[in-house]
């Protein structure tokens, strides 16, 4: 049974693997995914997995925690959801487990913060667990500052690490403090049981190009795959991972003509394209020979400049996209 939200400009209702072989998995990097049945606290693998874990009590949480040893801030609501909220030119994404955790990928610039705090009021966010920032531009983080301040509650503050030393990661730094948890590839995020949180890509230390040092996670929920991955270029940072099949591709670069190569769009194969981008930018994202390749990998397109917040839901074997909210 599919939601469609009666606030939704349009809607589309998408099942995994739809226009593409069900054996394209067959040799996928999903298939090496670090295992995570079993998973205890403090073995190594999983970050996110708290300090006070061997004293907590489970029974405290409205779900389970014994995995990942906190309470989550959101309760448990069953489904995965991805809001790629409307930031103009920049991009903050919201993601929420299925075991009501709750994580702000970028929080785009200052002057659009206003934007997600409103987001968060109407969609009844209660809180949040973590913080990523992708890479160090300010279109990104230019205002985690201020979600860190609006939110004491985040547990851990990831990040690629990095140098830069631009004022906006200097207030970020300085807020974030001693909860900046530095991401590596191979770790994993823990949200609770229900979804898988892989780092797939993170920062190179590409002094030149912060675009490559974008961090990329892939989520899984059951059947469904998404993919987040900041400002990733084709030329360095894509071409450094093998992403598997992914239903839902939130697109690199909001468009750009240097992301989402044909060959990266091959692999992935994705049912819908969701871009972040300002209308009017003055970067002429997203590029048109990119919405054409997106277009020719069979991908549906949806985009923040043309409906604003789009929310994918996904129930871990169809997912729903809807905009306009
Ligand atoms: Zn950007």
């Amino acid at each position: 049974m599919f939601l469609l939200l009666a606030a939704c400009e349009r809607a589309t209702t998408g099942r995994p693997g739809e226009g593409r072989p069900r054996d394209s998995h067959a040799g996928s990097a999903t298939d090496t995914a670090p295992e995570v049945d079993g998973l205890a606290c403090g073995d190594g693998l999983a970050l996110g997995a708290h300090e006070e874990c061997d004293g907590a009590d489970d029974s405290a949480c409205p779900g389970a925690c014994s995995a990942h040893c906190q309470c989550p801030s959101m309760p448990p609501g069953g489904e995965l959801s991805i809001h790629v909220m409307d930031v103009w030119q920049g991009d903050g994404v919201l993601v929420v487990s299925p075991d009501g955790f709750a994580m702000l990928v970028d929080a785009g610039d200052e002057d659009d913060y206003w934007s997600i705090k409103a987001h968060f009021r109407d969609q009844g966010v209660a809180g949040l667990d973590y913080t990523l920032v992708s890479h160090q531009h300010a279109d990104h983080m230019g205002a985690m500052d201020w979600a860190l301040e609006d939110h004491p509650e985040v547990g851990l503050a990831f990040d690629g690490g990095g140098r830069a030393d631009s004022n906006a990661f200097s207030d970020y730094r300085a807020v974030a403090a001693d909860k900046r948890t530095t991401v590596r590839v191979g770790d994993l995020l823990d949200m609770g049981p229900s979804i898988t949180v892989e780092v797939l890509h993170a920062d190179i230390g590409d002094r030149d190009n912060e675009n490559n040092n974008s961090v990329v996670i892939r989520i899984t929920h059951g059947e469904v795959t998404a993919l987040l991955g900041g400002d990733c270029e084709s030329a360095v940072c894509e071409s450094s991972f093998d992403p598997g099949p992914i239903d839902i591709y939130k697109v690199h670069h909001h468009g750009s003509a240097d992301s989402s190569a044909p060959w990266f769009l091959d692999q992935m194969s994705p049912s819908v394209a969701l871009i972040s981008c300002g209308a009017g930018n003055d970067y002429g994202h997203p590029d048109a020979p990119t919405l054409r390749r997106l277009a020719d990998a069979g991908a549906e397109v949806w985009r923040t400049d043309e409906v604003g917040h789009v929310v994918a839901r996904s129930d871990g074997s169809a997912f729903t996209i809807s905009g306009g909210l």
